[in-house]
């Protein structure tokens, strides 16, 4: 055992000192950690500790432009053990393997090199308060094939695995075509299978990517003959969480990019060369990517009876306390809020995890000093879909405005960009989010505008 791993089971909020162990540093867990240890690091009155699998954190929303190509990961991305020492957090990798409630201590996995070899053995952490705010993974709903056949987006691992598919199948398509082989008058396709925002997006970067790539001669192909983009969705509309105006004026959006979209299409079957469904004939495709749907983290199934609900979510209720364990929080994507009176929860987005972050900063700082916890409210900013070069368009929520307010042209891309600066900002402040976003700025005019390689 990790001689931090004392039993903390008589800890409790008034003596020794009080220790918040959050398990995954995404949008909801990073920002969690980065204000507490602004609070009750600083003053001593609790010892925050991180976990998460990676050395690094990335935003996921920006997932979509790094699979397509238009940024670069590395440059986006906030190693922790840095903002550890720059906010007096201690972090601690690896990954969330077990729970023992009742003596309050978390079990992470031994964690190893690409061949095998152990870096460090098999942890354990004592908690007097414990947050689990590790994300989602993909639900592929048992669709046959997909797990093995349809590329999942949850991290930069796969947006990398996507982006080297998308480049190699240009570059095999291109060179058919200049040397007029017989798969020279196939068009590359790729199945987007799933047509919320996640898709939706993906499917208007991939198309100005190779819009751009056809600048370069070994990747050159026409825009739209030679490269077929579909967008499969099991619902009636594209963006069917968002209002139809919207739906419809992002249908138009993706006409005008070219992009297919089979509606009310079911997916049946994934295959490795193609797309079967409940409506057509089999769709070919060299890339099938799955962005239909999210669950909770299989491990927190295992979680020493942790409730969960039939996705893989921990419930919470409005305190963000999982409704069988006061000593256990919940947020962001991994954890089921209820949203209304009505038997509703939160959806899963960034918005929600910011929003929570925020809320149990200061809601763990009354359970630190013995007081009463708050319960959150959402309140819905509103979304924003962007389509690269077609423009972004969304609404606006405000406490102020009796109905969402609808958005788009430059107004709407410039909220849509401030939303992640506003993310740096958060974690790193104002003066090294402008420096980096500065650097940005700098670097897009000195490097490729898409990544080749
Ligand atoms: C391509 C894409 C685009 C999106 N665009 C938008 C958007 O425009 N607007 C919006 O509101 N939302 C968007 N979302 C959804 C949004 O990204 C998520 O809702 C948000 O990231 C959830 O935050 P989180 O903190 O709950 O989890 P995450 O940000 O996913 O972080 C989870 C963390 O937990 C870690 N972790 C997981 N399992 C373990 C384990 N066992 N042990 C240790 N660590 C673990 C992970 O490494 C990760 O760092 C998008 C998502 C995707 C994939």
């Amino acid at each position: 055992m990790d001689a931090r791993a004392t039993p903390a089971a008589t800890a409790t909020p008034q003596d020794a000192q009080h220790r918040i162990v959050i398990v995954g540093g995404g949008v909801g867990g990073l920002g969690l950690a980065t204000r507490l240890s602004e609070s009750l690091g600083r003053t001593g009155r609790a010892q925050i500790v991180l976990v998460d699998r990676w050395p690094t954190h990335f935003w996921k929303p920006l997932l979509h432009e790094a699979a397509s190509g238009q940024i670069d990961p590395a440059t986006h991305q906030l190693q922790y053990a840095v903002q550890a020492q720059r906010h007096g957090f201690e972090f601690e990798q690896g990954e969330l393997a077990a729970l023992d409630r009742a003596n309050r201590v978390v079990t992470l996995n031994a964690l190893h090199e690409a061949d095998g070899r152990e870096i460090l053995p098999a942890r354990q952490i004592a908690f007097d308060t414990l947050v689990l705010a590790m994300g989602s993974v993909t639900h592929y709903f048992g669709v046959p094939g997909a797990a093995d056949h349809a590329l999942p987006l949850e991290s930069v691992a796969h947006a990398e695995a996507f982006r080297r598919k998308l480049l190699d199948a240009c570059q095999r398509a291109s060179h058919a075509r200049r040397m007029r082989t017989r798969q020279a008058d196939v068009p590359v396709s790729v199945n987007i299978i799933g047509a919320g925002a996640t898709g939706v997006e993906l499917a208007a970067a991939v198309r100005d990517t190779v819009r751009l790539l056809n600048r370069y001669s070994p990747f050159s192909l026409d825009p739209v003959r030679d490269f077929h983009i579909r967008l499969i969705e099991s619902g009636e509309r594209v963006l069917p969480a968002l209002s139809e105006t919207i739906s419809a004026r992002a249908r138009r959006m993706l006409d005008n990019l070219g992009v297919e979209v089979l509606s009310g299409t079911r997916v049946t079957e994934v295959r490795a060369d193609a797309v079967l469904t409940s409506a057509t004939e089999p769709l070919p495709g060299d890339i099938a990517i799955w962005t239909a749907g999210i669950a909770g983290p299989p491990v927190l199934r295992t979680l020493d009876g942790i409730a969960v609900n039939r996705n893989a979510q921990v419930q919470v209720d409005r305190t963000l306390q999982c409704t069988n364990d006061a000593n256990v929080f919940g947020l962001g994507d991994c954890a089921a809020c209820p949203a209304d009176q009505a038997g509703a929860f939160l959806a899963p987005r960034a918005q929600v995890a910011h929003q929570q972050a925020l809320f149990l900063a200061r809601a763990l700082k009354c359970r630190v000093a013995g007081q009463p916890l708050p319960e959150f409210v959402y309140r819905d900013a509103g979304t924003l879909v962007g389509f690269g070069r077609e423009g972004t368009i969304g609404n606006l929520g405000s406490s102020w405005l009796r109905q969402p307010l609808f958005v788009d042209g430059w107004f709407a891309t410039a909220i849509y960009k401030l939303i992640y600066r506003r993310h740096v900002m958060t974690l790193t402040g104002f003066a090294r989010m402008a420096i980096d976003t500065a650097s940005h700025w700098l670097r897009r005019r000195v490097h490729p505008v898409i990544r080749l390689h």
